[in-house]
């Protein structure tokens, strides 16, 4: 974050909205999507960002991504209605995900979207779709499953050595208005380690599906699983250091450069779009969670202090979050390995554990790294969400991009009577 945070500055945001909050940083965002778009770009030039809606499908960043040219990568139909309420293109839709209704895959391919087909009971709807429609041209993807050496068996898309996968090809091959605009994986483990297993794995798809189908996707889509930009205590907690963006168009993009930018093209192939999904890497760090201490006790020897915003709202489960406090005012102590808990009845919910240093009621706790699943994984449970103030035009001109959350917003599906 650029601009420095003071005790000042929190006050006169917390007497005006309230004692816990959001503070997003839309510069910042902006800033690792150029960034992220140039390291990917410097190995593999023909490449493109698809936006992860679900880590933070706040509008204002929907909006951003699709004004610096991305696509935005859906995994619902609320999803979808989010981009097309941002003005997005359908053109510049990508829905993934293992379930969707029939009829929110026609109006998509209707309006020109791509759908990622993620099962052979899928491919069967579409290609009923696209009976019905022979006069328009569809656009799909297909969403692969195989090893990539990260233990962990994927239960999305076609295992691409297994016999949906070759019957997905046979539809496609044998549907003159399905067109396979994208070979597709996303894994969700991060390290680096298993990316070049995307591109090597993606890669014998695109020449099995050449050879076998004769099919030549526009498209080489890595997915996401990405880590942002982390402070060292967070990466110490983590127990992994990020190799950073260049680290992960090194691992992912460099086998692909080789075979299309490399001798090996042959004349006249085009050069397949690249694209990933991140969602973490681009928000992860543009977001903070700011909230105040309400109390401190002591139970049998242990010190608790108690927050009034909960781990529900940061939605980092296990780990440490980056933390600086703020004193708000109230009488401080100093304190050892101290827990720091949430507003919740639930035991567990503690944002910090094993706190050393000085705390006072009414200090503030701006928990750093917050922009991924947080706002949009914060259940209505007991309370309702706080705003999020987006500062990426300076503290003192903060722009609301979601306000507080009322009671009327959480109870207008219930019937009282
Ligand atoms: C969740 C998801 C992403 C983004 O994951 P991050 O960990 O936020 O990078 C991208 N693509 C798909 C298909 C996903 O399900």
């Amino acid at each position: 974050m650029k601009e420095k945070i003071t005790t000042q500055k929190l006050q006169t945001l917390a007497e005006r909205y309230g004692n816990s909050f959001y503070l997003l940083d839309s510069a910042q965002f902006r800033s690792n999507y150029r960034e992220l778009k140039s390291a990917f770009e410097a190995v593999y030039p023909h490449f493109n960002i698809a936006y992860s809606y679900k880590t933070n499908y706040t509008p204002k960043l929907c909006k951003i991504v699709d004004e610096m040219g991305g696509y935005a990568e859906v995994v619902s139909e609320m999803e979808m209605e989010i981009a097309l309420c941002c003005g997005v293109m359908a053109e510049k839709i990508i829905w993934n995900g293992p379930v969707k209704s029939a009829e929110c895959i026609e109006e998509l391919l209707l309006a020109g979207g791509c759908v990622n087909i993620d099962s052979l009971a899928e491919a069967e709807r579409i290609q009923t779709i696209a009976d019905r429609h022979p006069d328009k041209i569809f656009q799909v993807g297909v969403r692969c499953n195989f090893d990539v050496g990260d233990e962990i068996l994927s239960r999305f898309g076609f295992d691409t050595d297994g016999e949906d996968f070759g019957k997905v090809c046979e539809i496609l091959a044998g549907t003159l208005n399905l067109h396979l605009k994208s070979l597709q994986c996303h894994f969700a483990k991060r390290k680096v380690e298993y990316w070049p297993g995307r591109a090597a794995g993606i890669l014998a798809v695109y020449e099995k599906v050449r050879e076998k189908y004769g099919i030549i996707p526009d498209r080489i889509d890595l997915g996401g699983g990405i880590y942002g930009k982390m402070p060292e205590s967070l990466s110490r907690e983590l127990g992994y250091e990020p190799p950073g963006y260049e680290g992960y168009a090194k691992a992912g993009a460099s086998e692909l450069a080789d075979r299309f930018y490399g001798g090996q093209r042959e004349k006249r192939e085009q050069i397949p779009e690249l694209l990933i999904e991140p969602g973490s890497a681009l928000v992860g760090d543009c977001m903070q969670f700011v909230t105040r201490i309400d109390n401190i006790r002591n139970i049998r020897g242990k010190w608790i202090a108690t927050a009034t915003g909960s781990q529900k709202n940061i939605s980092m489960t296990g780990l440490n979050p980056p933390l600086e406090v703020f004193d708000g005012g109230g009488e401080r102590k100093q304190y050892a390995d101290m827990d720091i808990a949430g507003y919740t009845c639930i035991e567990a919910d503690y944002l910090y554990r094993h706190y050393t240093g000085w705390l006072g009621t009414g200090d503030f706790l701006v928990i750093n790294n917050c922009g991924s699943y947080s706002v949009v994984m914060k259940p209505p449970f007991i309370q309702p969400n706080v705003p999020v103030l987006d500062i990426g035009y300076g503290m003192d001109k903060v722009e609301v991009v979601k306000r507080k959350e009322g009671f009327e917003d959480l109870f207008r599906t219930f019937y009282f009577a």
